[in-house]
């Protein structure tokens, strides 16, 4: 599995990544289907993380994992 935040390997499955400091396993469910979903398969736009984190909040919302 890969960080949710900056893409970086995570083998080991960290909770906290360790090349930024972020949650690495909360939202892989839900990365899944944000990259299965029409915006995520845009390749021109910017992902900022905070851009990446409000997305998941909303899609975790629309699941009921929030
Ligand atoms: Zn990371």
């Amino acid at each position: 599995m890969k960080c949710v935040s900056c893409k970086k390997p995570n083998p080991q499955r960290w909770f906290y990544c360790k090349s930024c400091g972020n949650k690495t396993s909360e939202s892989k469910f839900t990365t899944n289907l944000y990259m299965m979903s029409d915006i995520g398969k845009r390749t021109d736009i910017e992902f900022s993380s905070t851009t990446i984190e409000d997305d998941i909040k909303h899609q975790n919302k629309k699941l009921g994992y929030a």
